[in-house]
């Protein structure tokens, strides 16, 4: 299954770059494209159930969905792609090009003890 290889891959990651910094993952964040075809929980579940016995066991993992995004050949702006009415959001314009989804991303780790955030 697609998400259970994406889930090895995190963790394989994750754990990696825990070991390097001696540090207990708390909070990943992943992202990827709208086309890209993620359950989130079915993927949740399968990070839960890989990271056992791993250095990322217990921690969470946050997905998010990018939207698609066209370029307008009017205008020439950038902007996300409303499936159900694709239109430039700048200019209103029909002519436009679609752009390569969002490639599936580890965006962000954070550890414990670390000082992201301002607690
Ligand atoms: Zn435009």
């Amino acid at each position: 299954m697609h998400e259970t290889a994406v889930a090895q891959s995190l963790v394989d990651l994750i754990a990696q770059e825990a070991q390097s910094r001696h540090a207990r993952p708390i909070r990943a964040k992943m992202s990827c494209g709208e086309l890209n075809a993620i359950n989130d929980e079915v993927l949740s579940f399968a990070f839960e159930a890989i990271a056992q016995g791993t250095p990322c066991e217990g921690m969470t993992l946050e997905i998010e969905h990018k939207a698609l995004q066209a370029k307008c050949r009017t205008c020439g702006s950038i902007f996300a792609v409303d499936l159900t009415d694709v239109k430039c959001a700048s200019c209103g314009g029909g002519d436009f090009e679609l752009l390569p989804d969002a490639p599936l991303l580890l965006e962000q780790i954070e550890f414990e003890g670390t000082d992201d955030g301002e607690s």
